[in-house]
């Protein structure tokens, strides 16, 4: 997991100015032009932690404050957020703990409930979601909508997320 988002890590710019000199004296081939971002730019993808995914994940960068990122919406979820660390200690104790075990997951079902804004609705396939919405399904209880795809969404439930059928 950690390889397939490290490739969309670039280096920060401090990284860069010992090759700046170099740039400026006009001696680089194409080459290094194209290896030597300047700094980043809206539009431009990023490896950020995406706190909805709960991983490492590539991001578009949608806003800058001079030099640095503002925000950035996950290209998984569309998440948008200030940019995290893509490697975040929480993912390290996640770990630790057992990742999907009973407890992670009550936990995390539970950090969702109380972070959900959208209004408690009995689930149906024929019905469309977004990510945050209160699903009430009669067998698995409540739980919360993590992800959306075509005709799917993923909804944490308090034992375990599933992906559930959706009109989406
Ligand atoms: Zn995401």
């Amino acid at each position: 997991m950690g390889t397939v988002w490290q490739k969309y890590t670039r280096q920060p710019p401090e990284a860069l100015q010992g090759q700046t000199g170099c740039a400026l004296a006009g001696t680089m081939s194409q080459h290094e032009e194209r290896d030597m971002p300047a700094h980043y730019m809206v539009g431009e993808t990023v490896a950020s932690y995406c706190p909805q995914c709960q991983a490492g994940l590539p991001h578009t960068i949608v806003d800058m404050k001079g030099e640095k990122i503002a925000q950035v919406t996950c290209t998984t979820c569309g998440y948008t957020d200030k940019p995290h660390a893509a490697a975040p200690k929480a993912r390290v104790s996640r770990t630790k703990k057992g990742e999907g075990s009973p407890q992670a997951v009550a936990a995390l079902w539970e950090a969702k409930m109380a972070a959900a804004r959208g209004p408690e609705r009995v689930y149906t396939r024929a019905a469309t979601y977004g990510i945050g919405d209160i699903v009430c399904h009669e067998q698995f209880g409540t739980g919360v909508v993590l992800k959306l795809a075509s005709h799917k969404c993923t909804v944490l439930f308090k034992d375990q997320a599933r992906l559930m059928a959706a009109a989406n």
